[in-house]
């Protein structure tokens, strides 16, 4: 029978479980033992914080090469203009200079958050940027910056679970849901 929990007023059905994530971030980190090994410059993993906490912590356990690891965050704070939002990298205490910089995103959807991303941590003239995400609505994306590591691509549809939340809730969940319609 189907999987089904309810997180709030919302339920959700089982759509990922721990044998595909697990063969997923081992996936991805065979990959990036590969492609990353024995690169004259110096790689430095990136987190996006919160909801990458989990894929990370699992993906950096598999990654058996030198490198390290930092944690950025990206603040939503009212601008003093009446503009909406900005949404600012915070966390970068690290010299990403002449580095391969690897961001290691949870999800990524349309695209907006990470080009935001990706724009702000060009200023910090790493060598390269590589982008890695565990899931992709492939569907919904809507930008050109490469992603050059995909775990799972999924439909256009709401998730929680593994670091991913329903409004704070979920991320504990070991599993990947998706909202039921
Ligand atoms: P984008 O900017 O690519 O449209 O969306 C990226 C951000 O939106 C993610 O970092 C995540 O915070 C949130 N997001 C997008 N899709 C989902 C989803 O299906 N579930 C959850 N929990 N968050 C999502
Ligand atoms: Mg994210």
């Amino acid at each position: 029978m189907e999987k089904k929990i309810t997180i709030l007023d919302k339920t959700f059905s089982l759509s990922i479980n721990n044998d595909q994530i697990t063969a997923a971030v081992d996936s991805i980190a065979q990959r990036l033992n590969r492609d990353l090994k024995d690169l004259k410059e110096e790689v430095i993993f990136v987190g996006i914080l919160n909801g990458s906490f989990m894929f990370v912590s699992d993906l950096f356990k598999k990654i058996n090469f030198l490198c390290r690891i930092t944690f950025l965050k990206l603040a939503s704070y009212s601008g003093t203009q009446s503009t909406g939002t900005i949404k600012s990298l915070i966390g970068i205490n690290e010299n990403l200079k002449n580095k391969i910089v690897v961001v290691l995103e949870d999800i990524v959807d349309s695209g907006e958050t990470l080009e935001n991303i990706v724009y702000q941590l060009r200023n910090f003239e790493p060598a390269a940027i590589k982008i890695v995400t565990l899931l992709f609505k492939s569907e919904a994306y809507k930008k050109d910056i490469k992603i050059d590591y995909v775990g799972i691509k999924i439909p256009n549809n709401f998730v929680v679970g593994y670091g991913l939340d329903y409004n704070g809730y979920g991320r504990n969940l070991t599993e990947i849901y998706s909202l039921t319609k």
